[in-house]
């Protein structure tokens, strides 16, 4: 190797900041570099597999599709070997000098954010290649392309400024990496040590591991097996193979069916939902094989997206095994295939919540962002996911959640909605002035606390034949009014009180009129049909967008309070303050609503009245 065929090049700078934290912060688990670089070595051989298919032409392709060890104590290396793609000059500089993935950037973002405890989140999530780092103070990646033509190189690096690219005549097709470990990490060439993790971590890599020699993998399909011959240890322990997890998964549901399709399947929830770390959109976790051969790792169109958050493998005979990934995203086969795995998990999901609901109850807690997210977008699974939805409601104990199905069991004969409210809390709700007409009929209603659950109501629109209706909805229809104490105006007298107030208010409300669902408040904001509601304005208010001036609310006054009483028979002959006592309480009803844009107007008006009371 001559000097002047060395070429030195400094790492991106996210790789040099990746490299800072992987160096410097303390691990709990820096075993997992080797999880990290087998499993690299792994996806190489099967990239080569896959290019077989359609390469006539690859260096050295006699060499058999493993992954070599060698552990040296002594000399304190460790050495991972396989036959596989190798890297041209061009990819040793991208792959090994740059981050692409984006798990890995997402992951540096929520470190910039202030996130701590990194050495915990490396463990769970890994950080590729650059682990390697953890352990040594110098690695070696020798390697050839599968391409005739491809040079033999050697890539070196400290971890630390950068990486040097050299000619090494004679190497194989594939990845010669060597480690050379820091002293203090000298426990990873121990051949001992080295197996445990290469069991823990690499059991089910579907290519032979041979660690000094001696194979330490077993390769087994559990999915291909039947669920009588599997133990929960092994299905677990897969799980945390192909899930690149540390825990018990929460959920499992291992199925098979011969028709129409061939399948035979191994699906799992996790304990976690990443997404709710700010570790960014999670990539697809459920795998694609025909008959054991992995066709697409993250497939995506295979199972809808909210369904990101499952793990496992999909196996099915009918795929043709050079299905390329572009066309599988079109291939009907392969929709089917998905859409009956959704039903599954679908129903899988309904009986646990069924037989153990505090059980599901949590998992809810922690994932009910994607069904929720599953319900607005996913026309084919909505009806069948509204029955996994779980809310608190004005029937429900604070933080105690209930069902759809619950809900339409203790509803009312002949009641023909189903009332929602959405706002930030459930105080908020209680204290708001539309909760008591339904409370004094005894009807319940549903309580949502989540901007998402906007999209969700109003893409559900029905539950088993029952609309669903915002309970500030200006078109209910509640019946027979409840039994109220004190008097009320009469007719004629509340009639000439609209018609005063609409006078009065001009083109600040929609309409005026009485109604019979306020029981303790003078007035309520209603939302006329087809109004962005309350949230959805102060969404789009955030987001500095134009949404047509001002709210136009119905404003429904109760003829039995006392305010309205007493405007509607003395106040309104007052020409100084009755307008500013309408006034009031219009903002009174749309502060209740949130949906004042602006309080300033008030205080001057608050001013005068109070003033007038003295
Ligand atoms: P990831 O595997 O998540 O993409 P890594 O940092 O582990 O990220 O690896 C970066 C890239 O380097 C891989 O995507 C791959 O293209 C390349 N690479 C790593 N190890 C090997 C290997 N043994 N053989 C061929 N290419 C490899």
């Amino acid at each position: 190797m001559s000097t002047d065929t060395v070429t030195h090049q400094p790492f991106q700078a996210e790789v040099r900041q990746l490299l800072d934290i992987v160096i410097n912060s303390l691990y709990t688990d820096r075993e997992i570099f080797v999880r990290e670089l087998v499993s690299n070595a792994a996806d190489s051989l099967e990239k080569l597999r896959h290019l077989r298919l359609t390469e006539p032409s690859v260096f050295e392709s006699e060499k058999e599709p493993e992954i070599e060890i060698t552990s040296d104590a002594e000399a304190k290396t460790l050495t991972i070997t396989d036959y596989g793609i190798g890297m041209t000059r061009e990819e040793l500089i991208r792959n090994l000098g740059t981050i692409a993935h984006s798990g890995t950037k997402a992951f540096l973002q929520n470190l910039e954010a202030g996130a701590q405890a990194a050495g915990n989140v490396i463990g769970r999530f890994g950080v590729g290649f650059y682990s390697v780092f953890m352990v040594a103070d110098r690695v070696e990646v020798f390697t050839h392309s599968w391409r005739e033509d491809g040079e033999s190189l050697l890539w070196t690096s400290d971890g630390r400024g950068g990486f040097d690219v050299a000619e090494a005549p004679g190497q194989h097709r594939g990845c010669r990496i060597v480690i050379h470990l820091k002293e203090e990490h000298a426990e990873f060439a121990a051949k001992g040590r080295v197996k445990t993790i290469l069991e823990r971590y690499s059991n089910f890599v579907p290519f032979p591991i041979l660690l000094d020699g001696e194979r330490v993998n077993n390769v087994e399909a559990l999915w291909l097996k039947k669920k009588s011959e599997v133990t929960d240890e092994q299905y677990n322990e897969f799980y945390k193979f192909i899930a690149h997890a540390w825990d018990e998964p929460r959920y499992r549901l291992h199925f098979s069916a011969d028709a129409p399709l061939v399948i035979n399947s191994l699906l799992f929830i996790p304990q976690e939902n990443p997404e709710r770390y700010g570790m960014g959109q999670m990539e697809p976790g459920v795998a694609l094989y025909c008959r054991r051969v992995l066709i697409d790792p993250k497939p995506r169109g295979l199972l809808p997206e909210w369904l990101r958050f499952a793990k496992g493998v999909i196996d099915s005979d009918d795929l043709p095994l050079n299905i390329s990934r572009e066309s599988m995203q079109d291939s009907a086969l392969v929709q089917k295939l998905g859409d009956v795995l959704t039903k599954r998990l679908i129903k899988m999901l309904e009986g646990e919540a069924r037989d153990n609901a505090e059980k599901y109850n949590d998992f809810y807690k922690a994932f009910s962002r994607f069904l929720k997210e599953g319900v607005a977008v996913d026309d084919r699974h909505r009806a069948a996911l509204s029955k996994l939805l779980r809310f608190e409601s004005s029937l429900t104990e604070p933080g105690v959640l209930t069902g759809f199905d619950e809900y339409l069991s203790r509803a009312k004969d002949g009641q023909k909605d189903i009332y929602f409210l959405i706002a930030p809390s459930r105080a908020a709700i209680e204290a708001g002035p539309y909760l008591e007409a339904f409370k004094a009929r005894g009807l319940e209603v549903i309580y949502l606390f989540e901007p998402i659950d906007e999209y969700v109501v109003s893409s559900l629109s029905e539950v088993e034949g029952k609309r669903l209706v915002s309970a500030a909805s200006d078109d209910l229809d509640l019946g027979d009014a409840p039994p109220t104490e004190g008097e009320s105006l009469t007719e004629e007298q509340t009639k000439e009180i609209c018609e005063w107030l609409k006078e009065t208010l001009g083109d600040s409300v929609e309409s005026v009129r009485a109604g019979s669902r306020l029981v303790s408040s003078p007035a309520v904001a209603l939302q006329p049909e087809g109004q962005v509601s309350p949230q959805m304005r102060a969404m789009m208010k955030a987001m500095n967008q134009d949404f047509g001036g001002g709210a136009k609310v119905v404003l429904e006054i109760n003829p039995r309070h006392n305010l309205i009483r007493k405007l509607a028979l003395r106040g309104k002959k007052n020409d100084e303050l009755a307008p500013l006592i309408a006034e009031q309480i219009r903002d009174n009803a749309l502060i209740a609503a949130g949906l004042l844009d602006s309080p300033t107007g008030m205080l001057a008006r608050m001013e005068k009245v109070l003033a007038a009371a003295l």
